[in-house]
C-alpha cells in the first residue's frame, strides 16, 4: 500500500496511491466495521491502528467504489505525514564522506540531530531560499524510516519489526551555516545547518513495509534542472535501518509516525565547493554540481519502490 496525504476542499486528507489515483477511504466508510473510520482520518492513526487497520484499508482498496476515487493529476499532494521529530542521521555514506573535507571515516555511532514538524513541506512546495539564512543551500535525498511500532532500547535483530513503512526526504541543508571553518579548525553546527523552514520535504508517498522486505537495496537518484546529480543504492549505507532504530531508540522511546533519515550519498553541491573542503568525485553518469541552489532550480529526490519527491526552490 502507498499511503498519501492530498488536499481537498482545502483539507487534508488521508487516501492511498493506486497508479494514477487516489483511493480515498473517508469517502468509502460503509464497509467499516463501527470505529473503523477513526483509524482513516489521518496517517499516524492509521498507522497506530497496525495489521487489522491495514487489512480493512486491502478489503476497501478491493472494492474500489468510484465515487472514492480521485485522479492523482486532479489534487495536489501534501507531505504523507507530519511527524512530530525527524531523527536524522549524517555521514552514512562513505561516498559522501569522501566528498567532503576529505574525512572518509565514520565514528563508532551514527552522527545524530533532529528537524522537528516545523522542518516539514510536501510535494511541490517551495523550498525557501533566504539569504539572512543561508548563500549555501543544498539538497540531499535520503529515504525516510517511518516507525510502526513504538518501542525504546530497541534489539538490531528486532529493529525492522517497528517499521511502518519508508518515505523520501529531502534533508535541505544550509551549508555554511552547518560547516564552520576557522583556520584549520573544522566544527559542525547541525542545529543551525539542518532545522529551519522548509527544511524537510517529505513523500510523495509512505510506501508500507510489506513492499519493501529489504530497505538495504533500493535505488537512490537525485536530479537537479534534469541533471543526475546523486545515483547509488541504499545497500551503501554505512549504518542501515536496523542499525539507527536501534541507536536511536536509546534516544527516544520511537513512537508511530516517527521519521529516522539515514542519510545520503555522493553528488550534493557542496562536493563542488572547496571554500568548505568539497572534493568532488568523478562518477560515471553523475553531473558536478556548479553552485549551490538558486530560486528556480527543481530538484527531484527519486527512490524505488516509492516514488519522486518534487520541489522548487523559490
Ligand atoms: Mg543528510
Amino acid at each position: 500500500m502507498k499511503v498519501v496525504n492530498f488536499w481537498r476542499d482545502q483539507k487534508i486528507r488521508f487516501g492511498f496511491l493506486l497508479d494514477d489515483e487516489i483511493f480515498e477511504p473517508g469517502l468509502a466508510l460503509s464497509p467499516l466495521k463501527p470505529g473503523e473510520e477513526v483509524f482513516f482520518s489521518d496517517t499516524i492513526s492509521f498507522i497506530r491502528g497496525g495489521e487489522v487497520t491495514l487489512n480493512a484499508a486491502r478489503r476497501l482498496v478491493a472494492l474500489r467504489p468510484a465515487h472514492a476515487l480521485h485522479r492523482l493529476d486532479q489534487v495536489k499532494l501534501a507531505a504523507p505525514i507530519l511527524p512530530s521529530t525527524i531523527l536524522c542521521a549524517g555521514s552514512n555514506y562513505r561516498e559522501h564522506n569522501d566528498e567532503k573535507l576529505g574525512s572518509p571515516t565514520s565514528g563508532k555511532e551514527p552522527e545524530f540531530f533532529l528537524k522537528t514538524s516545523d522542518s516539514v513541506i510536501g510535494p511541490e512546495d517551495a523550498i525557501q531560499y533566504d539569504e539572512k539564512l543561508t548563500r549555501k543551500l543544498d539538497c540531499e535525498t535520503e529515504l525516510g524510516i517511518v516507525i510502526g511500532t513504538p518501542g525504546r532500547h530497541i534489539a538490531k535483530e528486532r529493529s525492522l519489526e517497528h517499521v511502518f513503512g519508508y518515505t523520501i526526504v529531502n534533508d535541505v541543508t544550509a551549508r555554511d551555516r552547518q560547516v564552520r571553518r576557522s583556520g584549520s579548525f573544522t566544527w559542525y553546527e547541525l542545529g543551525r545547518g539542518k532545522a529551519f523552514d522548509t527544511s524537510a520535504p517529505i513523500g510523495p508517498c509512505i510506501t508500507t513495509a510489506d513492499e519493501i522486505p529489504d530497505p538495504q537495496a533500493l535505488g537512490l537518484r537525485t536530479r537537479v534542472n534534469g541533471e543526475l546529480r546523486q545515483s547509488s543504492n541504499t545497500q551503501n549505507m554505512i549504518w542501515s535501518c536496523a542499525d539507527l532504530i536501534h541507536v536511536f531508540s536509546t534516544n527516544f522511546t520511537l513512537k508511530p509516525g516517527m521519521v529516522i533519515i539515514t542519510g545520503t550519498p555522493a553528488g550534493t553541491a557542496w562536493s563542488s565547493d572547496k571554500e568548505l573542503g568539497g572534493h568532488w568525485q568523478p562518477k560515471e553518469g553523475l553531473v558536478a554540481a556548479t553552485r549551490y541552489f538558486l530560486p528556480g532550480d527543481i530538484v527531484e529526490c527519486e527512490i524505488e519502490r516509492i516514488g519522486i519527491l518534487r520541489n522548487p526552490v523559490q
